[in-house]
C-alpha cells in the first residue's frame, strides 16, 4: 500500500491554525492530525489526549530518553514534541498526516524526512494577530507580547517553507491548504509510480 504524506503546518500562535484545520478535516476525514505532547498547562476546554498529551517535565524528559519523539522543541517556556509512533502507524496505513508544530520542529523534520511538505500560515497583519491573541483571552499581556515577538522571528524563517498561506478568512485558508494537499498528490513522480505499479 502507498504510504501517506507528511504535511507540516506552522504559523504564529493565535494565527488560527486550529480553526483552519478543523474546516479542512470536514472535507478530508481520513487525515491524521498528530496529537503533540506538551508541558504547558491545559487551556479551558482542552482535553488530555485530544488536544495535547499534557505531561509534566519529568515525563517529557523520559519520553525524550526513550526516543519517543519525531521532534521536540521549547516554545515560550514550555516543551512540545511529536510522538513518533502514531505518526508512523498512520502513514504506514496510507493516511496523510498533519503535524501542527513550530518552526524549530518543522526544520528538524525537514532534515530527517525531506519529502515532508512545509506550509506556513501567516496572519493578514501584525495588528490582526495581536487582536486575535487578545481576544482568545488565555494569555497574560506579557505572554502575548512574548508570543508576538516570537511570531515575528518565525515569519522570517518562512522562506524555508514550500507554501505560504495567509489566513484572511478561515474558509479561504482551508481551501488553499486543501489545494496544496491535492497538488502534492499530483506530483509527477508519485503519479508515475502509481502507473508503473499497475
Ligand atoms: P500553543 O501553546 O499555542 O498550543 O502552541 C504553541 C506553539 O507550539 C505553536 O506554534 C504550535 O504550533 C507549537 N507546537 C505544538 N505542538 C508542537 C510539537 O509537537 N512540536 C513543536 N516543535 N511545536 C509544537
Amino acid at each position: 500500500m502507498k504510504k501517506g504524506k507528511t504535511f507540516i503546518v506552522s504559523g504564529p500562535s493565535g494565527v488560527g491554525k486550529g480553526s483552519v484545520l478543523k474546516v479542512l478535516l470536514e472535507k478530508r476525514k481520513d487525515v491524521y492530525v498528530s496529537v503533540s505532547a506538551t508541558t504547558r498547562q491545559p487551556r479551558t476546554g482542552e482535553e488530555n489526549g485530544v488536544h495535547y498529551h499534557f505531561l509534566d517535565v519529568d515525563t517529557f524528559h523520559e519520553w525524550m530518553a526513550q526516543d519517543a519523539f519525531l521532534e521536540y522543541a521549547e516554545y515560550v517556556g514550555n516543551f512540545y514534541g511529536t510522538p513518533k509512533r502514531f505518526v508512523d502507524e498512520a502513514m504506514e496505513a496510507g493516511r496523510d498526516v498533519i503535524l501542527e508544530i513550530d518552526v524549530q520542529g518543522a526544520l528538524q523534520i525537514a532534515h530527517k524526512r525531506p519529502d515532508a511538505v512545509l506550509i506556513f500560515i501567516a496572519p493578514p497583519s501584525w495588528e490582526e494577530l495581536a487582536r486575535r491573541l487578545t481576544l482568545r483571552g488565555t494569555d497574560s499581556p506579557e505572554k502575548i507580547e512574548k508570543r508576538l515577538l516570537r511570531a515575528k522571528v518565525e515569519c522570517r524563517t518562512a522562506g524555508a517553507y514550500h507554501y505560504f498561506v495567509i489566513n484572511d478568512t478561515i474558509e479561504n485558508a482551508a481551501m488553499e491548504l486543501d489545494a496544496i494537499m491535492t497538488a502534492e498528490h499530483c506530483r509527477s513522480m508519485e503519479r508515475m509510480e502509481i502507473i508503473s505499479g499497475n
